[in-house]
């Protein structure tokens, strides 16, 4: 097993480095998934994917011909590890990720020439309409309605929990257009403006007092047919295949990592109840066991990029890497808010009093969305024991 990276891979992420240092303030809070930042932190994030994309990084990953850089998984695996331990803000996912490598297997010629080019540059934001009040871990149990009137299809139902709805110029979204057919088979992928009549979102706050996601309402929403993606009610493997693309974690094992390191420091310059936090056995034995844990996390994750690096679809190794860096987040978080005492309850709105930016405070509370978003906890378990253990289904 040969665990280095390529002198060429060494040297682009020496090159990353260098331009995160000179384009990421390290002082301030950048919203580190991307979603329920505050519009100071959203504004940064759209000028700084700007700027990647300028350099062709903003979605490295695709080919040249649509503006990508034809890059391999272990430069996105690169890309992203370090883009995360320096707290840059993440491109909004949906597009670059998710609807873009979507549109190249089962777009249109003009399906793509609408819409590639605005997500490669940066100009327009996407959103992710799969979840529903009474469908999420049984998505294909979905409810909201498309019907063909014409030239049309009519959209009626409720989306939930669907992140930067209030923000997004689009949503690709899964439909019920077969409500008689098997419930697979009845579903179809839709691409809709938000601007549309009779598409509306009402906020949901999280604990953590933000704004990330919405509900959102359709009512008679119109969107003309050429925004079916693929074929009619064989949207589940057109929504399916939107996780073909880099899914490692490595994002969330390399934040891991920085609040770690943080924390280190902090536990070696600071005191608690009289005594020094780096003499204090208790705190000194939980750091050493989650950085051990958060090298396990790395090495997860690289295993995930290196499997799709070999051009082979990743399967119950996903589910590891996602439900165990989802929980040492919360470990994480938890051991900072010990350590750091009362000081690592103040949130970062409240700068006086605040140690490391208030980060620990709110990641106490943002990391529990962790293990629910892209599949719970008990979901990915449910997938290692019947895919990865061979377990019967329950
Ligand atoms: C931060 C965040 C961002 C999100 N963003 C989006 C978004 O942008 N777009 C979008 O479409 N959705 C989004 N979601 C929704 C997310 O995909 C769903 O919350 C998730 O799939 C779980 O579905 P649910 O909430 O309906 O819970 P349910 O599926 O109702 O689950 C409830 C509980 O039952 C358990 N459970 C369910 N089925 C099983 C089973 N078979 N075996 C064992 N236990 C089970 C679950 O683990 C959970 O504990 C987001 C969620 C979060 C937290």
């Amino acid at each position: 097993m040969d665990y280095s990276f390529t002198p060429k891979q060494e040297a682009f992420r020496a090159e990353i480095r260098e331009f995160l240092r000179a384009e990421v303030p390290q002082d301030e809070d950048h919203g580190e998934e991307g979603f329920g930042v505050s519009e100071q932190a959203w504004q940064f994030g759209r000028r700084f994917q700007k700027k990647l994309a300028a350099k062709n990084w903003l979605v490295p990953h695709w080919p040249k011909q649509y503006g990508g850089n034809d890059m391999g998984i272990m430069e996105q695996v690169i890309m992203r590890e370090e883009m995360s331990y320096a707290r840059a803000p993440i491109p909004d996912i949906f597009g670059t990720n998710m609807l873009g490598p979507v549109l190249m297997l089962y777009g249109t010629e003009e399906q793509k020439r609408q819409h590639l080019p605005g997500i490669a540059s940066a100009e327009v934001t996407w959103c992710q309409g799969y979840s529903e009040p009474g469908s999420g871990s049984d998505l294909a149990s979905l409810q909201t309605k498309a019907v063909r009137d014409g030239d049309d299809y009519v959209i009626n139902g409720q989306k939930i929990w669907t992140s930067n709805a209030h923000r997004a110029d689009w949503m690709f979204m899964l439909v019920r257009t077969d409500p008689e057919a098997p419930k697979h088979k009845g579903i179809s992928f839709l691409l809709t403006p938000t601007s549309t009549p009779g598409f509306s979102h009402r906020p949901l706050i999280n604990m953590a007092d933000q704004h990330g996601f919405n509900e959102v309402f359709f009512e008679d929403v119109r969107v003309p047919v050429q925004n079916l993606v693929g074929e009619e009610n064989r949207g589940w493997y057109v929504g399916a295949a939107l996780l073909d693309f880099e899914r490692s974690g490595i994002g969330q094992a390399a934040a891991s990592r920085r609040n770690l390191d943080d924390l280190v420091e902090y536990a070696r310059q600071s005191s608690k109840n009289g005594g020094s936090n780096g003499r204090n056995e208790t705190a000194r034995n939980k750091l050493a066991e989650l950085i051990i844990e958060s090298e396990v996390g790395r090495f997860l994750a690289y295993r995930v990029g290196s499997i799709q690096a070999r051009g082979e679809v990743p399967n119950y190794e996903s589910s590891v890497s996602k439900g165990y860096l989802s929980e040492l987040a919360q470990r994480v978080a938890r051991a900072g808010v010990n350590i750091m005492g009362l000081p690592g309850q103040v949130r970062p709105e409240s700068p006086r009093w605040a140690k490391l930016r208030g980060t620990f405070a709110l990641a106490y509370m943002v990391t529990l969305g962790g293990t629910i978003a892209g599949g719970t906890s008990e979901i990915q378990r449910n997938i290692i024991a019947q895919r990865g253990l061979g377990l019967s289904r329950i």
